[in-house]
């Protein structure tokens, strides 16, 4: 917006004033928002400095006539008592000024509502989100929402899409009559949903230009559209006029962490939220099981092979192939693959919505402790989560496990450059450690070992351990092959992966019991 643009007034009349007083131009005003909120500034005296400003936040603008307009605000001192208001009409020269003042008028009031600051006392938060995230990445990542291609992608995984469409009207009870704050609403559709569910107003806030299509898709859709507002920010500093009951929001990235949104999602919770309120999701698992995967390990292995070659067009290249090796194997592979390829049943790290501290996502530890199902060997580590709807008449699981309804996460695999030999029934135990950067991601650092089995085993001694350092924002999309596996496709669903749901250890300790309802959607434990 043009914050230079000056306005040519013939004159104004201060209202205030016992007579009104008349001071003739040419006099001249404009907006801004240096004061951290938008404002209009009028030039009364020669020196070129603002003598009268009305903060946009609590004035409005009335057409009198062709060359005339009223404007009036709420006094913006805070004394308590005093609530007058402070008036002037404005004298135009020329109708085209009268017009583009009240164009550039209403423009920079929508920006007041966009931004959320309709509150009179709205102050503007310093972020922690600049604090932690580089600008360039933060950039090319709203950058990225910004674009409807993008949402549509996330719209057509109707596993996800659908899962959050029942979650919320198989839970109206929760929505029916509250504010709901939707966390990065993109293209506003969980806002649409709320609304649909009852809610009394929906705050969708959304920090790309997709803002300004979710405020299209929603004017299209008045008879919900009526009750959302969509406000342009960051969830770290827009400020909203009141505290919701419920939140809606989809954070999840690759591995649930990736984005690092659900920081975002957390400090929502901590801005906007009664206590107690409900969050949807409430909480998230991530799930891990060693796997076996000959074919996905050579093919990794292979991609280096190139730099192998001593006569290339006269040089040799062999020098790089130690680095080429490495950096395959420093990429997380995102793929949907066979639950048969895991050979232990899961174990689970369970993230609390409703609890954790934001500080407590910048390192994730997760201790790692299997026993292998078969003799085989290992390549790595599988991943997956799943998050639930904790709703108060049904709690309703998103998987993105292998084996269920493939969704756009697909499922996460770290490949380990030296594989582990396991015997049935050995114990496997190592590290999955995730450190936050600044890029929006993790640094993923996954040791997995194997202890001595068969006639050595009394001595104890650790043989053999594997580790690797990935990085989560760069992956290697495996799409081409295998092919998706649905169960559909296999009447016999895996064994292990049904004990994932099964030994749900540490959840009491949080209190969450009401995990112990039976979980899964796709796998039938009979
Ligand atoms: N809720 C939508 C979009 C989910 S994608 C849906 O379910 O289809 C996540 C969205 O959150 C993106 O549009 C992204 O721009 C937005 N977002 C991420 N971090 C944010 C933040 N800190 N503040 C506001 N919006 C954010």
């Amino acid at each position: 917006m043009d914050t230079l643009k000056h306005f040519t007034l013939a004159s104004i009349t201060l209202l205030a004033s016992t007579p009104p007083k008349l001071l003739s131009g040419p006099l001249s005003a404009t907006f801004a928002s240096a004061s951290g909120f938008p404002e209009l500034q009028f030039f009364l005296q020669p020196d070129g400095q603002p003598s009268l400003n009305f903060d946009l936040r609590i004035t409005q603008l009335f057409r009198l006539g062709e060359f005339q307009s009223l404007c009036v605000s709420e006094s913006s001192e805070t004394i308590k008592e005093k609530t007058y208001s402070k008036g002037i009409t404005i004298q135009f020269k020329e109708e085209e000024e009268s017009s583009s003042f009240h164009g550039a008028f209403d423009l920079w009031k929508s920006e007041v509502i966009i931004q959320g600051s309709t509150l009179p006392n709205g102050t503007i938060t310093k972020s922690k989100f600049d604090d932690k995230i580089e600008s360039s990445s933060a950039k090319m990542y709203f950058h990225y929402y910004g674009q409807l291609l993008h949402q549509q992608n996330m719209l057509q995984d109707y596993v996800r899409t659908g899962s959050y469409y029942a979650a919320v009207m198989e839970n109206q009870a929760d929505f029916t009559g509250r504010v709901v704050v939707d966390v990065g609403a993109g293209s506003g559709i969980l806002s649409l949903f709320a609304a649909q569910a009852g809610a009394k107003h929906v705050y969708a806030v959304e920090a790309s230009e997709m803002a300004d299509y979710a405020q299209k898709l929603i004017a299209g859709n008045p008879i919900l559209g009526q009750r959302i507002t969509v406000i342009k920010g960051k969830v770290e500093e827009v400020e909203l006029p009141e505290k919701a009951d419920i939140l809606i929001s989809e954070p999840m990235g690759t591995l649930l962490v990736n984005e690092r949104m659900l920081e975002s999602y957390v400090i929502a919770r901590d801005r906007f939220l009664i206590p107690n309120g409900k969050m949807f999701p409430t909480v998230g698992r991530i799930h891990m099981a060693p796997f076996s995967d000959e074919y996905l390990y050579v093919e990794i292995a292979n991609k280096s092979l190139f730099w192998q070659q001593q006569n290339y067009y006269g040089v040799d290249l062999t020098a790089l192939h130690g680095t080429a090796f490495q950096g395959y194997f420093s990429q997380p592979v995102v793929d949907a693959f066979d639950p048969r390829l895991l050979v232990a049943p899961a174990a689970s790290h369970v993230i609390n919505f409703t609890t954790i501290k934001e500080e407590d996502l910048y390192e994730i530890d997760i201790p790692l402790k299997f026993t292998a199902s078969v003799g085989t060997r290992i390549h790595g580590l599988a991943c997956w989560f799943d998050v639930l709807f904790n709703g108060s008449t049904v709690q309703r699981w998103l998987t993105t496990a292998p084996g269920a309804p493939t969704t756009h996460w697909y499922q996460l695999r770290c490949v380990l450059s030296q594989p582990i030999y396991v015997m049935p029934g050995q114990e496997i135990t190592g590290h999955l450690h995730m450190i936050a950067h600044s890029a929006q991601s993790y640094t993923i650092n996954l040791t997995m070992s194997a202890k001595m089995w068969g006639p050595g085993a009394e001595q104890g001694g650790i043989l053999q351990t594997s580790s690797c350092r990935l990085d989560l924002k760069e992956p290697y999309y495996r799409m081409s092959q295998p092919q998706a596996y649905s169960v559909a496709q296999d009447q016999q669903p895996n064994q292990l992966l049904q004990s994932q749901d099964l030994q749900l250890p540490s959840l009491d300790e949080d209190g969450l019991d009401f995990i112990q309802q039976p979980l899964s959607k796709f796998v039938d434990p009979t």
